[in-house]
């Protein structure tokens, strides 16, 4: 009698503690699932991400698993939806065919480029004023990169990685197709006296802080996103993303590709 008494009280116990666990469970999908970029099909990956990174906020949990950063970069990667548009994403899990080129790609104005560079028309005309009005402030901003094709990039980090390796290649050098230059909408600056690695040294680079986004063009790899966008800071590279989504994500202090599943992953 003792003996039965004794499992009956583990059964129950057993049952009320999983019923708990479940009440908990649901409890976070309906915190999640407030999100209006919540996705389902993620939910046991937002789970185990906060269990790994219990200080996130869970707007943070859900952006980051949607971004794919519970998962190593380069893998599950997906070909880039929106070519041709403002809206293309291009990181360490989205690419381009090797074939995509651009549509409407023009050269930028010999004023505002050091050499014969391209980018896609709008951005093109945007960098162009942004150029001419800091040039009437007294400030040099000069394109020293912008389209790069497939193979071009292909070369490039190819170089990188037989002097560094792959693991510090991959820090500062896209792989081809990952490569945001292939957009034609990023363009990499600097003020004709420091070298562009050492653009952040430079009056122009706080002019660009200042004013960039009035242009519609974006610090894409900022010093304190690292863990974000996967690539070391880079004061010298912007993306042209139009005036409106520059301007909200100075405002929210996000990144493009935290932007991107917020607001255009829909
Ligand atoms: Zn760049």
């Amino acid at each position: 009698m003792k003996k039965t008494l004794i499992i009956l009280t583990i059964i129950m116990l057993t049952v009320g503690c999983s019923l708990n666990n479940k009440n908990k469970s649901d409890k976070k999908k309906a915190s999640f699932s407030k999100l209006s970029y919540y996705k389902d099909e993620n939910l046991d990956r937002y789970k185990k991400y906060k269990e790994n990174n219990p200080k996130l906020s869970d707007e943070d949990i859900v952006t980051r698993v949607n971004i794919g950063l519970d998962n190593n970069y380069y893998t599950n990667t997906i070909k880039t939806p929106f070519l041709n548009s403002i809206k293309i994403l291009s990181n360490k899990y989205y690419y381009m065919p090797n074939d995509y080129v651009p549509e409407n790609l023009e050269k930028i104005s010999s004023e505002c480029s050091n050499g014969t560079r391209q980018l896609v028309k709008e951005a093109r005309l945007s960098f162009e004023k942004l150029c001419i009005t800091a040039k009437e402030q007294g400030y040099v901003i000069r394109a020293m990169s912008a389209y790069r094709s497939y193979n071009y990039q292909s070369t490039l980090y190819q170089n990188y990685v037989d002097k560094d390796g792959v693991d510090a290649a991959d820090t500062y050098s896209a792989r081809p197709g990952f490569s945001e230059h292939q957009t034609g909408l990023v363009v990499d600056v600097d003020d004709g006296k420091y070298s562009f690695t050492n653009f952040h040294k430079s009056s122009s680079f706080k002019w660009m802080q200042d004013n960039a986004y009035k242009y519609g063009f974006i610090m894409r790899y900022p010093e304190d996103k690292v863990d974000i966008t996967g690539y070391s800071y880079e004061s010298w590279h912007y993306r042209y993303v139009g005036i409106e989504a520059a301007t909200r994500m100075r405002e929210e202090k996000l990144t493009f590709d935290e932007y991107y599943f917020r607001y255009l992953d829909k």
